[in-house]
């Protein structure tokens, strides 16, 4: 599909090589008033942030392609001495604009893109993490499910990053958990009932964790049709978004969004 993509380069200086790759967009913003500033996953170079000259004209030649959650094919430049680069020009690959229809959907596409942004360093090309991004947006959009998709995407983004604790034992004690942990805000992981703080912390079934585990090891297609949702999927999700925000030490805006509901 990508191979077919028409080419609308215009010649540059032979001084900045032109760039093709990949991208997902993750978060746009204006610069002045014609231009703006999007914030990319790239497949081959990572997570970067790049000026797309007069986007914001209403006959701007990037048309819809820089809305948020595009998945685009673009060419870019590096500037010399400058932090940002430059968009000479992009194609969509792929709209995930139907997602607005719903506004749960809506809400877990821009968590995706929240966490991304947030979480991953830039310049440090990933493909696994981009493919990870693709296969979650398309199975949020496909199957219209936000709890398997949120929660692939979690683990895989903590466990990528080398945060994923060890499920099975209390961060605290180390002891082994029984049939239940208890997670508290703040921490890197699960607790005993004999370390949890009662008035803070809610209880996860390990077994339920377990079965999460395991499920995420295969594609995020097989998990989604093998069934329904599990029991205890809200608590999962809640427990992974948590250790991410406790990485990042900073709340995301889309978490307390996807709680709220509508
Ligand atoms: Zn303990």
């Amino acid at each position: 599909m990508l191979n077919s993509f028409a080419c609308r380069r215009v010649d540059i200086s032979f001084e900045m090589p032109l760039r093709e790759t990949e991208a997902l967009v993750l978060r746009t913003h204006r610069l002045g008033e014609a231009d703006k500033i999007v914030s990319l996953l790239t497949r081959q170079y990572g997570r970067l942030r790049a000026v797309a000259s007069g986007a914001q004209r209403p006959k701007s030649r990037y048309g819809g392609t820089l809305e948020p959650l595009s998945y685009i094919r673009l060419w870019i430049f590096e500037r010399e001495n400058r932090d940002l680069l430059r968009i000479n020009s992009a194609e969509l690959a792929e709209s995930f604009f139907s997602m607005q229809n719903d506004y749960r959907i809506q809400i877990a596409a821009q968590y995706v893109a929240e966490a991304a942004e947030r979480f991953l360093p830039e310049r440090e090309a990933n493909e696994r993490v981009f493919r990870l991004l693709l296969a979650v947006l398309r199975a949020i959009k496909r199957s219209g499910e936000v709890n398997r998709p949120l929660i692939y995407f979690n683990y895989w983004l903590l466990r990528l990053g080398g945060f994923l604790p060890d499920f099975g034992v209390c961060a605290s004690c180390g002891a082994a958990l029984g049939a239940q942990g208890y997670y508290s805000s703040g921490a890197h992981g699960l607790s005993c009932s004999a370390c949890q703080l009662p008035q803070e912390s809610f209880g996860l079934a390990v077994s339920d964790l377990n079965s999460v585990t395991a499920s995420c090891q295969g594609t995020l297609d097989r998990w989604i049709l093998s069934g329904k949702p599990p029991s205890g999927m809200n608590e999962v999700r809640r427990f992974l978004e948590a250790l991410i925000e406790t990485q990042l030490e900073r709340k995301l805006v889309t978490r307390d969004l996807l709680e709220g509901g509508h």
